[in-house]
């Protein structure tokens, strides 16, 4: 039964949301209650996106994020007694012009500086060694971090899930937000389709739906919901499982090893804002374009399966983390610009702290406040494929 009140209402059953609940509940702070519209968790973007993680980020509060999650996620099985099933394949970044090798070596510099010790520039030479099959026409040169690599958004969700559960936190599937009170700028009751609940926090945590729930208290969120698509193949027996992931830099075009077969995707610069799920064939035939190009071999293999979901894009690439200064008890937890599922352990955690301590200790992220944007403080984060 969905509860009246609560001390803390987390609107949102993906990554996030999940993450948030364990972190709180481990604190043991009351009755946290997690809403989520659809009939399971991880339907949003958490269910559909590549599975990438990696520490090759060009800022270092992204460097940083990544440095905290994916160490939990490579202990995941010793933490939660479940594996995340990460695989280190590496994300081999392929660059095409002088630029872009430029930009990468002041990255590898400052990611090396924050403690990512084994990223490396690479030569052609040293590309071909490693991804013998990869067409390397008009390669400059590339990055390569054998810790960056893949693993499991559905089991992390579920696991933080069931440990939030375990110390008390309730979470409530087929549960549709539909409005939220406020009175002298504080939130005070979240309504939903199957009641009501007096509360005087909310985490809002509905990825490319955040926009829609800021609505409902009056402050604005810059994240707009993008469409992504990639397409699964059946297995290429001369590409072996710890091949890695390889992302051409100017067209965002990534491959990887995924079950038995290859993930193939690419992100469509042209794509304007919409929520939808339909495969855009099209594009899907410049994305099949771009990869024969680059791995030939993919003309041999089958495709199983195109999946379509939604980025959640901020001006900056960078999510927004904080409370909203306008509205007091309105947290935000959201726009992670389509890297959001590898970070979920970090932002779970600074959050924890941000809605408890009133500030960040594990990870200084003040500076992805909301209040960012109008005030002109916000960076670009260059690497988002
Ligand atoms: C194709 C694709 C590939 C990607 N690849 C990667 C990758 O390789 N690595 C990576 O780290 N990230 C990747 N991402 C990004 C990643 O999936 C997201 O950043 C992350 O899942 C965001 O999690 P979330 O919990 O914020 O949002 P979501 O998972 O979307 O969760 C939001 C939830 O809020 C719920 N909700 C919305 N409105 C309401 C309401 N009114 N009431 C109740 N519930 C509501 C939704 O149903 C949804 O379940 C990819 C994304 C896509 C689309």
């Amino acid at each position: 039964m969905l509860p009246t009140t609560a001390d803390i209402v987390i609107i949102g059953g993906g990554c996030m949301g999940a993450s948030i609940a364990y972190h709180l509940a481990e604190r043991s702070v009351g009755k946290i209650v997690l809403l989520e519209r659809e009939k399971f968790l991880a339907m949003g973007s958490t269910g559909r996106n590549a599975g990438g993680v990696r520490y090759q980020f060009s800022t270092p509060v992204n460097i940083q994020l990544s440095n905290y999650s994916v160490d939990i996620i490579q202990r995941f099985q010793e933490i939660f007694g479940v594996s995340a099933d990460y695989h280190p394949l590496g994300y081999l970044f392929l660059l095409t012009t002088p630029d872009e090798v430029e930009l990468f070596q002041k990255n590898i510099a400052m990611q090396q500086s924050l403690g990512v010790y084994d990223v490396r520039f690479l030569t052609p030479d040293d590309i071909s060694r490693l991804a013998p099959h990869v067409n390397l026409e008009g390669v400059l040169g590339g990055s390569i971090c054998p810790r960056d690599g893949t693993a499991d958004p559905y089991t992390i969700t579920q696991t933080f899930a069931t440990h939030a559960r375990n110390r008390g936190a309730q979470i409530e599937t087929d549960t549709n937000v539909v409005g939220i009170e406020t009175q002298n700028g504080r939130v005070t009751r979240v309504k939903t389709n199957r009641g009501e609940i007096e509360t005087r926090v909310v985490v809002n945590c509905a990825g490319p739906w955040a926009a829609k729930i800021g609505a409902m208290v009056g402050v604005e969120i810059p994240i707009a919901p993008l469409r992504r698509q990639f397409f699964n193949t059946d297995e290429i027996p001369e590409i072996p499982r710890n091949h890695p992931f390889v992302i051409e830099f100017s067209t965002s075009l990534y491959f990887h090893p995924e079950a038995t077969g290859l993930i193939v995707g690419m992100s469509n610069h042209h794509e304007i804002p919409s929520e939808t799920y339909a495969i855009d064939q099209a594009f899907h035939l410049e994305t099949l374009e771009r990869a024969l190009y680059r791995l030939p071999l993919l003309e041999n293999a089958r495709i199983i399966r195109q999946l379509a979901g939604l980025y959640e894009v901020t001006p900056d690439a960078h999510p927004i983390l904080g409370q909203a200064r306008d509205m007091q008890g309105f947290f935000i937890c959201a726009g992670f610009s389509g890297h959001g599922f590898q970070h979920s352990p970090g932002a779970g955690k600074v959050m924890s702290e941000i809605i408890l301590d009133g500030a960040p200790k594990t990870i200084d992220v003040s500076m992805l406040d909301l209040e960012r944007f109008r005030e002109g403080r916000a960076m670009i984060e260059h690497n988002v494929v």
